[in-house]
């Protein structure tokens, strides 16, 4: 509990008063001011005895709330693949350690990497869908769950690209292993996504 309020005190949290979603006293702009992404609050913070109260101006009426939104569509493509992509994996240890004939196990091999490759490519689209977004129904402004949501995606493009590049030269273990932790970061950078969706 100690750890956890140290930790919320380094990102600097403060809580929209409107929706509840986390924002950072980092984000306020040049007039001190944030504007909730999910609810819209034009939010001033100010500090008083050592504590950060948000004070709410005004509310904006466009929402950057998108109907059609082609981002959190788009990134179910590398959330969905993965997993099947690594069940088939699993599938193929076990039937090499078996030695059982199972049909056709060659085939399995240069699906499984079309697959990662898949994801890479399904997540980087959705990364640049994110990124649009970002800039045009965000107006780009600074938001540190956004900033820590294009860190995460960097170290997951890397975790991918070093996965596929470990199934290429037949480290499959190893592969495995970077595909788990990459499945990891893509629940976490959802996750971040759904705070900018629903609140909290
Ligand atoms: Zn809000």
């Amino acid at each position: 509990m100690k750890l956890k309020g140290k930790f919320r005190k380094r990102k600097n949290l403060v809580i929209c008063p409107i929706c509840h979603v986390e924002l950072s006293a980092n984000d306020v702009n040049i007039n001190g001011l944030v504007v909730c992404p999910v609810c819209g609050a034009v939010i001033e913070i100010i500090k008083s005895e050592g504590q950060k109260i948000p004070i709410v101006h005004n509310v904006e009426t466009k929402r950057p709330q998108p109907l059609f939104r082609l981002h959190t569509i788009a990134t179910h493509f590398s959330i969905g693949l993965l997993p099947v992509a690594m069940l088939a994996q699993i599938w193929l240890f076990f039937a090499r350690a078996s030695g059982e004939l199972l049909g056709n196990l060659d085939l399995l091999l240069p699906m499984c990497f079309l697959f990662l490759s898949i994801v890479l490519i399904g997540g980087i689209l959705t990364f640049a869908t994110g990124f649009v977004d970002w800039k045009r129904k965000y107006r780009g402004r600074n938001y540190e769950i956004i900033t820590r949501k294009i860190r995460w995606s960097i170290v997951l493009f890397i975790l991918l690209n070093f996965a596929i590049f470990l199934f290429w030269i037949e480290l499959f273990g190893w592969s495995f292993l970077t595909q788990i932790f990459a499945l990891g970061v893509i629940a976490k950078i959802g996750h971040l996504g759904g705070f900018l969706v629903f609140g909290k």
